[in-house]
């Protein structure tokens, strides 16, 4: 790889793994990112609301990357287990015992995890990290990207990193399938009077799940789906989101105290094709953005980078990123489905769909059943 000349549009968790990887394979990488993580936040003492579960396997693949160093241990928070309820009150709970493992995976702060990548990115010198500059034009046949000063960079690939919104895909022409959720997404971060273990749990409710992700013994990122309009409303008054929430998760926590909260709206949307005139790939939430209530999303993203690397390696560029397309818009169709299955089906009232949960309940208490379901959860 050490004559690839790599641009990569946008530096969020993706765009900047993705430099990390392939530069640490030789390649040049040329980051394009607007909004640079800055380390202010990490003088904050609590926890900032955007965070995500990484599965263990895409964990241990970003510590190999080398960012442990940079990383704040306090933004950091590994859990063990994880709870599923159903509507009809049907319990699934996976161990990380049962996997082998110490952790299923970790919480971290998004801000921190970029924050650890960049100054990883900033000790290389084949990188090349550019904040003061957009991309403003594209020309895929000459492979030369135009930025918002006047400058012209020339490269062998460029990855679209640039999140849901993607200027790479508007300006290469790459299309979506994909639809506007009418939930919303509810954060609110608390501090609970009685201390919790390392679990994560979900319940299933007709109006959308709610959920727990822990961040320390006593802190916790609280998680309700609901519809839009009754979102906005509660948002407007901090008593009674907190009562809202109490009525919620009390019976589950105990009392707590709510820190911070806000709501993100949420879509599904999944480009056509990930690959353009064997120059231009989409990866990350540029190609798929997901349901966040399984988690999945910069999973799949990581999962992205670590396919499109070893592509890469083992052939040639045009012949990696058709391996790369067939690969991961099949796995991350497939996960899609799956959000769409579970919205449907564990949140439906309707008699036969209770059945269809509890008997899909039951065979996931068959051991190798329930050893794939947790396979899925640790990213193996
Ligand atoms: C409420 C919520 C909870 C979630 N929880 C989880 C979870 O627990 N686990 C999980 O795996 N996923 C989770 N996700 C999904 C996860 O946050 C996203 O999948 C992830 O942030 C995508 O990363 P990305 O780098 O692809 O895109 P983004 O995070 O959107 O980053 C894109 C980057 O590109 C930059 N950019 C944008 N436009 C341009 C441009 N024109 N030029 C240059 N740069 C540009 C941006 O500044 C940004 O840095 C959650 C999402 C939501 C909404």
């Amino acid at each position: 790889m050490e004559q690839l000349s790599v641009l990569i549009n946008g530096g969020g968790m993706v765009g900047a793994a993705a430099a990390l990887a392939l530069a640490q394979k030789g390649a040049h990488v040329t980051l394009l990112e607007p909004k640079p993580p800055s380390a202010d936040n990490s003088k904050e003492p609590d926890w900032d609301l955007r965070i995500s579960s990484v599965n263990n396997s895409n964990w241990e693949w970003l510590l190999a990357l080398g960012i442990r160093d940079c990383l704040r241990p306090q933004r950091v928070f590994d859990y063990q287990q994880l709870t599923v309820t159903s509507l009809g009150g049907q319990r699934l709970s996976f161990h990380a015992k049962e996997a082998g493992l110490t952790r299923l995976g970790v919480m971290v702060e998004n801000n921190a995890l970029q924050f650890a990548l960049w100054a990883q990115l900033r000790t290389l010198r084949n990188v090349n990290l550019v904040t003061g500059e957009t991309l403003d034009k594209l020309d895929t046949r000459s492979k030369t990207a135009l930025l918002s000063q006047g400058d012209a960079l020339n490269y062998d690939l460029l990855l679209g990193c640039d999140g849901a919104n993607s200027k790479v895909a508007q300006l290469a022409g790459f299309s979506y399938r994909g639809w506007d959720y009418e939930q919303r997404c509810l954060l609110a971060n608390v501090s609970l009077e009685k201390p919790i273990g390392p679990e994560t749990w979900e319940v299933f409710r007709r109006q959308g799940p709610y959920a727990l992700l822990p961040l320390t013994e006593q802190q916790a990122c609280l998680i309700d789906y609901g519809l839009r309009d009754d979102i906005n409303r509660l948002e407007k008054d901090k008593n009674a989101l907190e009562k809202h929430l109490k009525k919620a998760f009390l019976p589950h926590v105990g009392d707590f105290c709510l820190l911070k909260s806000a709501s993100f709206a949420l879509q599904r949307k999944h480009a056509k094709s990930y690959v353009k005139s064997g120059s231009v790939a989409l990866l990350g939430d540029a190609a798929h953005s997901i349901h966040p209530m399984a988690g999945q999303g910069v999973n799949l993203g990581f999962a992205d980078i670590r396919c499109l690397t070893d592509v890469l390696q083992r052939r040639s560029q045009s012949s990696a990123l058709i391996e790369y397309e067939s690969i991961r818009q099949g796995e991350n169709a497939k996960m899609m489905r799956m959000m769409d299955a579970i919205q449907f089906g564990w949140r439906n009232s309707k008699p036969l769909m209770q059945l269809a949960t509890s008997a899909s309940l039951k065979v996931a208490g068959v051991p190798w059943v329930k050893r794939w379901l947790l396979e899925q959860a640790v990213g193996k």
